[in-house]
């Protein structure tokens, strides 16, 4: 089935270079645009500055290349988005959704992931002045959220099993949840393939994009890549980065995780060729 709009994207945060997990999910993502017909964007996540390695997004871009995972049009940085992140917070505050949250890490610690509402209760008392204070939605008016996922099933969530969440944080940075939906919103996207690990977001996300009355996505979670020990691939987990020079072989792998078969010919293919195969051969409904 093709979409006549597809857009779907990638949207690495530059905290470092590709490994083989982040591949394997740039490559289902294109994978899925392409067989579709679809247009695949790039998008550098640069919002926490304190996470971010200098250099980092360029990195990504040359890797990206040299496994001919070609995106189409600009990149986008987010960094140069935060207008339009103030004016969503702004929406928000309008429809009444924000409140000021000074509860300190000591505290949200001890609540373990789900936030209480503390704050909402105390909303009348504004954040004191030069008191750090984080920006929080109410999700009470919509707290159940239903969404297909496409490599999956139907999901149902409770939003307000963690309560309340965060869209500006206390040291003033823009939060994921806000700027992801914003963007997906702005770039058109119609489609999100992501890392299973980010799958507790997507409900935030809807429900940020129902309040704004932007345009939801469809969304499709893969599973992580982990290493023997089960831990999802990543930079903590020292995951080593991808070398230009074994751009095919890494591709090899990435197809043969998502549960394509290539051929034994495929063995000395380009990356192109590679990934030419590999949207001919894309198919939801394999292993993943
Ligand atoms: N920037 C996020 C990450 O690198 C991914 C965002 C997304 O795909 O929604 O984990
Ligand atoms: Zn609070």
């Amino acid at each position: 089935m093709a979409f006549e709009n597809y857009v779907g994207r990638f949207a690495p945060s530059p905290t470092g270079p590709l490994h083989l997990g982040s591949l394997t999910t740039a490559v289902a993502s294109y994978l899925d645009a392409r067989a579709h017909r679809g247009r695949w964007l790039l998008r550098i996540e640069d919002l926490d500055p304190p996470r971010e390695v200098p250099g980092a997004a360029d990195t990504i871009a040359r890797q990206l290349e040299a496994h001919s995972l070609h995106w189409d049009g600009p990149i986008h940085y987010q960094s140069q988005r935060l207008a339009r992140y103030a004016d969503a917070l702004a929406r928000l505050a309008d429809l009444g959704l924000l409140y000021h949250c000074t509860c300190n890490r000591q505290r949200l610690h001890q609540l373990g992931g789900r936030y209480d509402g503390h704050c909402r209760a105390a909303e009348a008392r504004s954040a004191l002045p030069g008191q750090p204070s984080a920006l929080r939605v109410c999700v009470t008016s919509q707290p159940l959220i239903e969404y297909r996922d496409f490599l999956g099933g139907t999901e149902r969530v409770d939003l307000g099993e963690r309560g309340d969440f965060v869209v500006r944080r206390r040291d003033g940075l823009i939060a994921y949840q806000l700027a992801v939906a914003v963007d997906d919103a702005a770039q058109g996207i119609t489609h999100v393939l992501r890392g299973a690990d980010l799958v507790e977001s997507t409900p935030r996300q809807i429900f940020l994009l129902g309040a704004l009355r932007l345009p939801r996505p469809h969304y499709g979670h893969a599973p992580v890549v982990c290493d023997a020990l089960g831990r999802k691939l990543s930079k903590q987990n020292h995951a080593p980065a991808l070398r230009h020079r074994d751009a095919s072989a890494n591709l090899l792998w990435a197809l043969r995780w998502l549960g394509l078969q290539p051929d034994a010919e495929l063995a000395a293919a380009t990356p192109d060729e590679l990934l030419q195969w590999g949207t001919k051969h894309w198919s939801r409904l394999r292993n993943i």
